[in-house]
């Protein structure tokens, strides 16, 4: 598996897989807020809160 890491600003993600063989629906995916990264069920990559990223959090 060559999995990816990528750098997102928001705590939602859209993912469509990119293009290529990994392509799939876009779906739409939400950060966890204690661990703040997301793994796509679909593609297997791998968002994680970019450091310093300025997102409202409303505990
Ligand atoms: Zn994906």
């Amino acid at each position: 598996m060559d999995d990816e890491t990528i750098e997102v600003e928001t705590m939602t993600v859209a993912c469509d897989g990119g293009s290529g063989a990994l392509g799939h629906p876009n779906v739409y995916l939400h950060l966890d807020e204690e661990t703040l990264d997301v793994v796509c069920p679909y593609c297997s990559k791998r968002f994680v809160l970019k450091e310093g990223a300025d997102v409202a959090h409303t505990h």
